[in-house]
């Protein structure tokens, strides 16, 4: 069966931890101090043996991220995704999501409320 509920795929593989989601985000909500509807979390950096370090950036969505609905009922992608510059983050209904999804290692799929 179809699944067209819509949502966010961050392949976070690519991630610079540049930021520009989180302020592109805080900007368009006019969100408060220390409030976030996606926040860019790091790990590391760690060194794991001689050829491999463990250094992750992943921004994670939060409770207050409506989508963007305002943009998107006026068929503009939602203001995230707009701004990321490495183009890792991707709008549409789950099941374009998940079949971009295919092959990936580093990636995640959110589908919040709307
Ligand atoms: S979809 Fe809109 S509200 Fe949700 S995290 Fe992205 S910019 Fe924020
Ligand atoms: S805008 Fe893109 S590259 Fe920059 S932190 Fe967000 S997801 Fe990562």
């Amino acid at each position: 069966m179809a699944n067209n509920k819509y949502g966010i795929l961050i392949d976070y593989e690519y991630c610079t931890g540049c930021h520009s989601c989180e302020v592109a985000c805080k900007k368009e909500h006019d969100l408060a101090e220390g409030q976030y509807g996606i926040q860019l979390t790091e790990i590391g950096p760690w060194k794991i043996n001689d050829d491999k370090w463990e250094y992750t950036f992943m921004p994670v969505i939060t409770k207050l991220c409506d989508l963007c609905a305002e943009r998107t009922a006026m068929g503009k992608v939602p203001t995230c995704v707009h701004h990321c510059q490495a183009w890792c983050m991707y709008y549409g209904t789950v099941d374009e999501l998940t079949e971009k999804m295919t092959g990936k290692t580093r990636a995640v799929l959110i589908t919040p409320e709307q």
